[in-house]
């Protein structure tokens, strides 16, 4: 490989995302400086993930783990931090490759720090975006930063993309259905966390695994790509391809479309936003279409799956709706995964929240947190009387 050496912080490096990306780092010792990883509670994980990468910093969110994480390094010359501050300052080091794979809005703030830093930021942390898109684009030109997208879809766009939007007609993100793409609504409603975290082709976080499960993966996603592409919502397409080998697709004006295909394995677009603008390899398996024999799509049903419908409307109307969508899902995704409120009482919560809490459209950052922040109360607040209702 002739990559030049690069400094790399992992953000989120106990997750899905994060452990991933460390496989491919770690494989890499004379290309990949580890500077920082960083995590939640989870100092084991942290831990192991910090000597194996022989990272400099290991930080931890939650300050009361700090002593613990401490003694786990002891002796390893690995720095130990603690606290949401301490992740937004070493986010913000400015080292040359940051991969953001924090899960929620709590990604938001060292995403703005590594940004403002100049640096080149691998986004998979979706939330942010959807929340503060606009102004999370602004940071990328106003500090000739790089965002590259992680998440499978965006990563497929970015490989077939132009920036001309005169040559564009239309995108079109590919979704597998999740786990109940073929279950009814009635089904649905009865759910179990087990069943809803078990997705068919990508182990994945819990959050995400429920979005997909209720398929609002799909329309954060669109957001998402509004955001990294800068088209208009009316380009934006989704179709169901269960197989997930086509990640996405571009549609151009002539009447070609280019598409990105690959075994789903996440390493695949991490990789390739690790070795960009050059490619790296993988230990990836290798696609075989004849093994496969067919490839299917399925258009979305709205009906069924009502997050794609919300989402759809967020996308268009944007402002503070999609914080206050993105929190309102935040707080229903976390209190069915502690099995407060059924599954199809997700989006029950979400479109009851969307129709009932409104806010003035976010200028600054602190307003998206002072949104995010109120709409997460709200929804706690009337959780319950969303699900009776
Ligand atoms: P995960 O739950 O496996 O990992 C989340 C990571 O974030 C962990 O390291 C955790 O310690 C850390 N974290 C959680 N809350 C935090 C907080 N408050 N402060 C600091 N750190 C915190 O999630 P994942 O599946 O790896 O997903 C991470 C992000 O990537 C999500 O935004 C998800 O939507 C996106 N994404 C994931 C996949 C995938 O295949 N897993 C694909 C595309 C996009
Ligand atoms: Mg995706």
């Amino acid at each position: 490989m002739t990559l030049n050496r690069r400094s790399v912080t992992v953000l989120g490096a106990t997750g899905s995302i994060g452990n991933s990306t460390l496989d491919l780092i770690n494989r890499h010792p004379d290309t990949f400086d580890v500077d920082t990883v960083t995590a939640h509670r989870d100092i084991v994980g942290l831990a192991a993930a910090a000597r194996q990468s022989n990272a400099r910093y290991a930080v931890i969110a939650d300050e009361t783990k700090y002593l613990a994480l401490k003694g786990l390094l002891g002796g390893t010359g690995i720095q130990v931090a603690a606290g949401a501050d301490a992740i937004i300052e070493r986010a913000g080091a400015g080292t040359d490759w940051t991969m953001a794979a924090i899960v929620g809005l709590a990604g938001l703030e060292p995403i703005m720090a590594a940004l403002r830093a100049g640096g080149t930021v691998a986004l998979a942390n979706k939330e942010a975006l959807v929340a503060a898109g606009t102004i999370m684009m602004d940071a990328v030109v106003d500090h000739g930063a790089t965002l590259l997208p992680v998440d499978s879809e965006h990563n497929a766009v970015f490989q077939c993309f132009e920036p001309d939007p005169a040559r564009i007609r239309r995108i079109v993100l590919t979704a597998s259905g999740g786990p109940f793409r073929t279950w009814s609504y009635e089904q649905m409603r009865y759910a179990t966390v087990t069943q809803a975290v078990k997705h068919p082709n990508w182990p994945m976080g819990h959050k995400i695994s429920v979005d997909s499960a209720t398929m609002m993966n799909k329309g954060l996603e669109l957001i998402e790509a509004r955001h990294l592409f800068g088209v208009a919502p009316g380009m934006l397409d989704i179709v169901v391809h269960p197989e997930s080998i086509i990640h996405s697709m571009v549609d151009f004006i002539d009447g070609s479309t280019l598409a990105q295909m690959g075994c789903p394995d996440m390493r695949v677009p991490i990789a390739y936003t690790l070795a960009w603008p050059e490619r790296m390899a993988t230990p990836c398996d290798r696609l075989d279409l004849a093994q496969l024999g067919q490839l299917t799509f399925e258009k979305p049903d709205e009906d069924r799956f009502p997050a794609l419908r919300i989402a759809k409307s967020a996308l268009y109307q944007g402002g503070a709706t999609p914080v206050i969508m993105n929190a309102a899902n935040e707080v229903a995704v976390a209190a069915f995964l502690q099995q407060h409120i059924g599954f199809a009482d997700i989006m029950k919560v979400v479109e009851m929240v969307l129709e009932t809490y409104m806010a003035p459209d976010p200028a600054d950052l602190d307003d998206v947190h002072a949104i995010d922040e109120e709409a997460r109360a709200f929804t706690t607040f009337h959780l319950k009387a969303a699900v009776a209702a």
